[in-house]
């Protein structure tokens, strides 16, 4: 499984419909500083709901919404409403067929060889709402990470390695790198859960 294309819809400095492609192996965003290429990062971390612990790099959801007086620190005259949409390519099956259609319905899914998972954050006058959708169908977070969980994908896994993340790690004791690879593995969830038996 790998993700196929990003859709920005005024998203961060992003405030016109951007589509970005992603390639099967290997992709590298480059561009100058500003420019918007973390938000990219900040912008799939959203959608997929991985944000909380991962860090994203805004202070409360609707800062997130394209400000087009962002740099003077203006209150946003722009829209209310920001929308990021990952496309997987699931065409080797990874995330199973059964479940997609259990979250998302039968008659939305379609062909489950692409899975998109899309995010809404939407301000109102004293509030703001976040959407979460897989395959167009409005689902809880929990449907979403659920699904990705049988990619490996999950927001304490290190999919995504952030700034700083190299750095915290080669200045870990032996010991606690260890847990990372135990993470990785997938050997940390079963430790977890004999923990949890022997509780019990
Ligand atoms: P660097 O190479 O320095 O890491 P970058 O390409 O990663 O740069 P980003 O951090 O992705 O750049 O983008 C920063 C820009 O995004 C800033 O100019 C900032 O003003 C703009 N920005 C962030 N949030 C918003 C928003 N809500 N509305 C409009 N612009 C925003
Ligand atoms: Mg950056």
């Amino acid at each position: 499984m790998h993700i196929k294309e990003v859709v920005l819809d005024d998203f961060k400095s992003f405030g016109r419909k951007t589509r970005i492609p992603f390639y099967r192996d290997f992709t590298v965003i480059t561009g100058p500083n500003g420019s918007g290429k973390s938000n990219i990062i900040d912008g799939i971390l959203f959608a997929l709901g991985l944000a909380r612990t991962r860090g994203i790099r805004a202070e409360k959801l609707t800062d997130l919404i394209y400000n087009p007086g962002h740099d003077d620190d203006a209150e946003s005259s722009g829209p209310d409403e920001a929308a990021v949409t990952v496309v997987l390519d699931n065409s080797e099956g990874t995330l199973d067929r059964g479940q997609v259609v259990s979250a998302a319905g039968s008659e939305n899914v379609g062909d489950v060889e692409e899975i998109t998972v899309k995010r809404r954050v939407k301000r109102t006058e004293d509030n703001y709402y976040s959407y979460y959708y897989l395959n167009g169908r409005s689902v809880n977070l929990s449907d979403i990470q659920d699904l990705l969980a049988q990619a490996g994908v999950a927001p304490e896994g290190y999919n995504v390695v952030m700034q700083g993340d190299v750095t915290e790690i080669i200045n870990m004791t032996p010991y606690q790198r260890r847990g990372i690879i135990d993470e990785i593995a997938g050997v940390a969830e079963f430790d977890e859960k004999k923990e949890a038996a022997f509780e019990e």
